[in-house]
């Protein structure tokens, strides 16, 4: 059995780095050291949808009553033409049930301070200002050596530096460079003192080559994404953000002009959205990736922190029971490529449908979305997202 004293260095204090420190205390590993370039916890992001899948494995690791407080439960996913037709819903207690599980929408900030305050109530020790420069193979330790000049050894590492730069994709992989997907999302987090939802279900607009979807967490509080078909470095990236937002989507339905003129000018973000190409091996010597660094899917998947923390999960139960990290980390590949990388490729389907600014392309996959039965919809993707859970 591997040893619970072993040196273990998690890259990234991110959704993924941080779930999996927690479930390795919990597995009894007693070495763990997380190592964050940035100089706090900061949490990248508006919000994200904790599936019932991600919640199961929160509620195994004893997260989820901290999640329950703080996030809202999705209801429904409806969706939407830009001009206001009713194109369908998938009843999101039907994913549960199939799960086992309730999916719950939350913030960024108060999903990364959950995960923090586990952390350190754990007495983990998070080194902030640990911007790692470089892997280096010594044996049966891995060197680490970071910008502010430290270096430190490690017997395990685990790489959970995210999807932009990963240094431990480099060292695994040799590459390195995210996939650009040809869209850009604004991103914006609103609050209100005066109700702003009255139920909880997930709105996704659909245009031409342009998408707005907007998630309630609870009646005052909620997210949104505008998403556009554009390239790298388009002139828009320099306008001012509310009022490009307001030009493309304030005339769509009257709750998006809403949201958008509601949400401080601080709180919207543009960001160029990219994901990475599977890769054949997720490991090498004592290093191993999880979460974005090994299979970063676009937000249309909507699976992209679920996967992390499923990583996190998977990752830690097969460390404690496999003699040797090799086999650990075979054995994590071998559990876990086939559906993050299904999840990744749908993700890229449905981006290519949405951001495609083909007029008659968008007419038919409108008509196709009005014609879909939800119910079969809601099955199949239960049955992807429940695949290899604990009971
Ligand atoms: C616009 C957008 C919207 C999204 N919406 C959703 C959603 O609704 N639902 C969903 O499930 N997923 C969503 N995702 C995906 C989700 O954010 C990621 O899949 C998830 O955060 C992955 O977790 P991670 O820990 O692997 O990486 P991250 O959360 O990105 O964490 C990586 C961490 O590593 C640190 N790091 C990076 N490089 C270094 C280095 N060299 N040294 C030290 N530290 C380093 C970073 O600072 C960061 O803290 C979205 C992604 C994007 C881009």
């Amino acid at each position: 059995m591997i040893d619970k004293n072993a040196q273990i260095a998690i890259l990234g204090a991110g959704i993924g780095g941080l779930t999996t420190a927690i479930a390795l205390h919990q597995k009894g590993f007693k070495n763990i050291s997380i190592y964050e370039r940035r100089d706090t916890a900061s949490a990248l992001g508006a919000g994200v949808v904790l599936w019932a899948n991600a919640s199961k494995i929160l509620d195994r690791i004893n997260l989820l009553s901290a999640i329950e407080k703080c996030g809202g439960k999705i209801k429904e996913m409806q969706r939407w033409t830009e001009k206001g037709a009713f194109l369908g819903a998938i009843d999101v207690k039907n994913i549960n049930a199939d799960i086992g599980s309730t999916s719950y929408a939350i913030s960024r900030v108060d999903l990364q301070n959950i995960l923090t305050t586990k952390v350190e109530e754990l007495q983990l020790l998070i080194h902030y200002n640990h911007h790692v420069l470089q892997l280096i193979d010594h044996g049966k330790e891995i060197g680490i050596s970071f910008q502010n000049q430290d270096e430190i050894h490690a017997e395990i590492v685990i790489g959970a530096d995210g999807r932009m730069n990963s240094i431990a994709r480099k060292y695994v992989n040799e590459i390195n460079t995210p996939v650009y997907q040809n869209f850009v999302n604004w991103i914006g987090i609103i609050e209100s003192d005066q109700p702003l939802f009255s139920a909880n279900n997930v709105m996704d607009f659909w245009g031409c080559g342009e998408r707005f979807g907007i998630v309630p967490i609870n009646k005052y509080k909620g997210y949104w994404a505008g998403g556009k078909s554009l390239p790298l470095n388009a002139a828009l990236k320099e306008e001012d953000n509310k009022e490009q937002l307001l030009e493309i989507f304030g005339h769509w339905s009257p709750k998006i002009k809403e949201v958008i003129s509601l949400t401080a000018d601080e709180n919207i973000k543009y960001i160029e959205v990219y994901d990475q190409h599977p890769i054949s091996k997720w490991y090498k010597n004592n290093v191993c990736l999880i979460g974005d660094a090994a299979h970063a899917a676009l937000p249309t998947s909507e699976q992209g922190a679920c996967q992390a923390i499923e990583d996190a999960w998977h990752f830690t139960s097969i460390l404690s029971t496999s003699k040797t990290t090799a086999d650990a980390f075979e054995t994590f590949q071998k559990i876990r490529f086939q559906k993050t990388t299904t999840i990744a490729m749908a993700g890229r389907e449905l981006a290519q449908s949405l951001f495609n600014t083909n007029e008659q392309f968008c007419k038919q996959r409108n008509e196709n979305a009005m014609h879909t039965n939800y119910t079969t919809a809601a099955q199949n993707i239960a049955k992807l997202w429940a695949k290899d859970l604990p009971n």
